[in-house]
């Protein structure tokens, strides 16, 4: 068992664990079936994206002994004795249910067609990657995960793509025009999105081309406090872990648009506090307010005071259901000065599937 002990057993009642199978599914639906019929059995919570390309899932136990009965299922259901778990801790139940959704590819970069075949491609654990980044100078450091997630958290030195959506990342790359020889070192939350993005590079004709296994998770269990810098965003309630594999205990979600925030606010209109975005407390209006209601009563009725009528953004939005993280609005990245109108139906949203 390698869940680290050092921590107290308060934020840890619930023990997480993200995992991820390329391998050919047959019968899906019945795979579905007894994955439910198992989580069932064992009090399991979380969600399992499942296709034909394999399996792609983060899960809490209540308790330790049900989260080794539940991976000794999935070693033996997916044919994988040597399956990478990447631990982690939960004070509460990070998902609501258990869930199962069916897609084409486990990880969407658009491309059913590449499909990972070899178990290992170019693989680097967390001490060969340390090994290349404390010794080497000449290499590119690429972050693959989506824009909001990198901004709490990364490998030093690292290039951000910028992007919304996994999808965009085969165009961005083309648009750099790397020199194709050049050592490219790229990584994500668990280690899923590269299994993709390394045959994207591959097939764009790089060749020198590592990824980290296991993703960050996997690194932090491995080396807490070292290369990686700040906190990994997650796909639940956690919004991210710190190098104690442990929740957040610095970021919420954005009421206003689902990014990480960490800026301690009392609305002006129903006094509740919260936490906002960086970026959302730079716009009038909803820099002083908690919810996008708040902020909608708050700008047609300056200065009147009312009682909180929304749910928290999270809660509107379904993230507490472990189903879609709303990301920030593209809005507020490419033109942060320039708030939109405020109706309470304005949410642009890209919608990652899972840990990835
Ligand atoms: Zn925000
Ligand atoms: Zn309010």
């Amino acid at each position: 068992m390698n869940f680290p002990s050092e921590a107290g057993a308060e934020q840890r009642r619930y023990f997480v664990s993200t995992f991820y199978k390329f391998l050919h599914i047959k019968d899906v639906e019945g795979t579905k079936k007894a994955l439910e019929d198992r989580a069932e059995q064992l009090g399991m919570r979380g969600l399992v994206i499942l296709g034909s390309e394999g399996v792609n899932s983060t899960v809490a136990a209540p308790s330790e002994e049900a989260m080794e009965l539940f991976k000794a299922f999935i070693r033996e259901t997916f044919n994988s004795p040597e399956q990478i778990f990447k631990n982690s801790f939960a004070p509460s139940a990070p998902f609501r249910r258990f869930k199962v959704k069916i897609r084409e590819e486990i990880v969407t970069l658009g491309t059913p067609e590449l499909f990972p075949d070899l178990a290992k491609n170019h693989h680097l654990t967390p001490e060969e990657w340390n090994k290349v980044l404390k010794e080497e100078s000449d290499f590119l450091l690429i972050d693959t995960r989506n824009w909001y997630e990198t901004k709490i958290g990364t490998f030093k030195g690292a290039i951000n793509p910028g992007i919304d959506v996994f999808t965009e990342f085969p165009q961005w790359l083309e648009e750099q025009n790397y020199s194709k020889d050049k050592k490219m070192l790229i990584f994500c939350t668990g280690g899923i999105r590269c299994e993709k993005g390394i045959l994207e590079l591959q097939r764009q004709g790089y060749n020198n081309v590592f990824q980290l296994e296991g993703g960050i998770l996997k690194y932090i269990e491995d080396k807490p406090n070292d290369q990686f810098e700040g906190e990994c965003f997650v796909f639940d309630h956690r919004v991210a872990v710190d190098q104690n594999l442990e929740p957040s205990k610095k970021y919420k979600l954005c009421p206003h648009c689902g990014q990480p925030a960490e800026i301690k606010i009392n609305c002006s209109r129903c006094d509740t506090e919260t936490l906002i975005c960086e970026d959302c407390s730079a716009k009038p209006v909803v820099k002083e307010t908690c919810t996008k209601n708040c902020a909608h009563q708050w700008e047609l009725r300056p200065g009147r005071k009312g009682p909180r009528q929304a749910l928290p953004f999270e809660l509107e939005k379904g993230v507490l259901k472990g189903a879609k993280v709303v990301a920030g609005p593209k809005v507020a990245r490419k033109t942060p000065k320039v708030p939109k109108a405020l109706a309470a139906t304005e949410v642009s949203a890209a919608a990652p599937t899972n840990a990835n």
